[in-house]
């Protein structure tokens, strides 16, 4: 499926490049935010499919820019996927009890990226 809007907030100029290019020539709307203050913006003002989020930012972090997308009405229902480089066990615990409705590990697979994100828009239409 194309034209499902990704925004990802991630402040490593080469994992956003990559992850960005992957989308791009798959056919996903790409929004970019290196900071979370920036995709806390893109997020209410764009309204995306799924939201990519980094855990370690420069400013606010990814468990905290997740709270506040909870609270927000505007964006409360957005899927929102961890976007790691934390694949050891007691990450993805904490991760996923943070609130997070899934994660991503970085660095990324480019055969394998394509198909975790759809999978993630997939179950977002699943449960709505
Ligand atoms: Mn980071």
């Amino acid at each position: 499926m194309a034209g499902e809007v990704v925004l990802i907030i991630e402040d490593n100029e080469r994992n956003m490049k990559l992850a960005r290019d992957v989308l791009t020539f798959r056919g996903y709307r790409v929004l970019e935010a290196p900071t979370a203050e920036r995709g806390l913006e893109l997020a209410t003002s764009d309204h995306p499919d799924l939201v990519l989020m980094d855990i370690q930012l420069p400013g606010m972090g990814g468990i905290e820019a997740l709270g506040h997308l909870r609270a927000n009405p505007a964006t409360a229902r957005i899927r929102v996927v961890a976007f790691t480089a934390s694949a050891m066990k007691d990450d993805r615990e904490r991760i996923l009890a943070a609130g997070f409705d899934g994660y991503i590990v970085k660095p990324i697979s480019v055969r394998e990226f394509p198909g975790q994100v759809q999978e993630q828009l997939d179950l977002r239409c699943r449960s709505t």
